[in-house]
């Protein structure tokens, strides 16, 4: 490995990482550990603890004090968002080693973790502390005759909230999570991807140092169906917050209505991203590359549709082939690495399978189309042609540097086709014609769409799915609704 790693780095993945409740580092109730691994290698990187149902409930009753009787709801608003600046800080004092974390336990480029995953995850604590100040209720005039009243409303903490969370942005996810339900007062349990637990561990350290209280957050590491299940069923926790697959996200809605827990959801997508035929077209070459092979394509919103319109077809998509074939893979500590690993080896599975069904259907790939080396989990950035609408590799996601082309002829056919999808998480748009572009974003049914630009994201912008790509949205001042409640206060003078 021609990088040497931080220190702190090494001494962290040393020492067996055991759960955070209550302010203290505490071993599962059932002493379990599990290992995760290196992509690049497959070595065990780090030994876990594996928390379950059990050690989820020794944190949500920890959370439930630190919400009831803790310090935490007696700080004044201004307290609580230093505290979460402070974090945000902390994260960019320490952005060296939690790149690094982050690449030995996702397989990312360090290059990427260094100046997107780690640098935004504190800018979202940066914003989300301004909110803590600014949460407030209405007064609100009645209408009934005769009588005078004093409305208005409070807007409270939801409570203890669950938040579950995956492997593709592991610091950056709880960050999403984190920084609004800490700036809105609640007290959370977080269960990080069992893939990639390391870096929210870490957090928890600094959070600690930014002077959290014991019991605010707490971090339990463990498995989806055993510790992930059973903070979404728990009867105790007053919502859950879920960024997954749109199957586990199902079964959260079901395992919450229990106690009709609040849920939010940031789920899957298959992203139309449309160029047309006046689009300037480095940018549009470029903007298709870098929203399906960002990442490794590992993203929800990866733009895993390409739609050109019909003269501009074989350029543009012998353009991003070029870009693929250009794409160096390898370790992600490596300096000149562009694309890692998938995570896993489950990934590797799940995408070289539907790699085999679309050549099974019919697809062609006019560059890559299989597994790269026998060594770990790469997989070669791919475009496929000659798909039909129907396809496996046109309909689901496939979560992998994966994008199919297809052409289009004009606006309202690209409209009907971009929409027809389950999924509605974000849209991608290239052209010069600035009315043709608001015209199609009207139109378009998701929940974030980029003009001649693609993965943009900022704490600022409220981002999640319209239809089966979830509910709520993650960011922005709308997350805020998402975890506080309204009370209306009356009375009659
Ligand atoms: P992916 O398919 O991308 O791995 P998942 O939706 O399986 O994503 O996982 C996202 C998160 O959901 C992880 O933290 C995982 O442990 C958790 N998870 C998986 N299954 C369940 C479940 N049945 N209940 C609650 N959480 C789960």
């Amino acid at each position: 490995m021609s990088v040497v790693l931080d220190k702190q780095v090494n001494d962290f993945i040393a020492t067996k990482r055991r759960l955070f409740i209550d302010g203290a580092w505490v071993d599962a109730a059932s002493g379990k550990t599990f290992d995760t691994p290196n992509p690049a290698t497959g070595e065990t990187l780090a030994t876990v603890a594996e928390g379950d149902a059990e050690d989820i409930d020794r944190a949500v009753r920890a959370a439930r004090r630190a919400f009831e009787d803790g310090p935490w709801g007696r700080m004044t608003p201004s307290e609580r968002g230093r505290i979460i600046w402070r974090i945000g800080d902390l994260i960019l004092e320490h952005l060296e080693e939690l790149a690094e974390l982050e690449t030995l336990d996702n397989g990312k480029p360090l290059s990427v973790a260094r100046v997107a995953d780690v640098p935004l995850a504190a800018d979202l604590f940066h914003y989300m502390a301004g909110w803590a100040t600014k949460i407030e209720g209405n007064t609100i005039s009645l209408s009934m005759p005769g009588f005078d009243f004093h409305s208005y409303t409070l807007r409270e903490p939801v409570g203890v909230v669950g938040q579950i969370i995956p492997w593709n942005f592991p610091l950056l996810m709880a960050a999403w999570k984190l920084g609004p339900a800490l700036a809105t007062g609640n007290c959370v349990i977080l269960k990080p991807a069992e893939q990639t637990p390391l870096s929210a561990l870490r957090l928890a350290e600094l959070m600690a140092e930014a002077g959290l209280p014991a019991g605010v957050v707490n971090v339990v590491t463990g498995f989806g169906e055993t510790a992930g299940a059973a903070l979404a069923a728990h009867n105790d926790v007053d919502k859950v917050a879920f960024t997954g697959s749109t199957e586990v996200g199902r079964l959260i809605v079901h395992a919450a209505a229990g106690n009709l827990k609040k849920v939010t959801l940031e789920l899957g997508g298959k992203s139309p991203n449309i160029v047309f035929d006046d689009a300037d077209p480095d940018a549009a070459v470029q903007g298709a590359a870098n929203a399906i092979f960002f990442n490794h394509g590992q993203c929800c919103v990866a733009g895993s549709r390409l739609y050109i319109q019909a003269d501009r077809f074989d350029d543009v998509v012998s353009g991003v082939a070029e870009v693929a074939r250009s794409i160096k893979l390898g370790d992600g500590m490596e300096p000149d690495t562009q694309m890692g690993p998938l995570v896993s080896d489950e990934q590797l599975r799940r995408v070289t399978g539907y790699l085999d069904a679309g050549r099974g259907d019919g697809a062609t790939a006019v560059v890559g189309g299989a597994r790269h080396g026998e060594r770990s989990y790469f997989v070669e950035p791919t475009v496929l042609t000659g798909t039909r609408p129907d396809m496996s590799v046109v309909r689901e996601e496939i979560f992998g540097p994966v994008v199919v082309a297809a052409p289009f002829q004009s606006l309202d056919d690209i409209a009907r086709v971009a929409n027809d999808t389950p999924y509605g998480l974000g849209a991608g748009i290239w052209t010069r014609d600035i009315s043709k572009a608001h015209a199609l974003a009207k139109k378009l049914r998701a929940g974030t769409v980029w003009i001649n630009c693609y993965n943009v994201f900022d704490a600022a912008l409220p981002f999640g799915g319209y239809k089966e790509s979830g509910w709520g949205r993650e960011m922005g001042h709308e997350v805020l609704e998402a975890y506080t409640e309204v009370k209306a206060v009356t009375v009659q003078l």
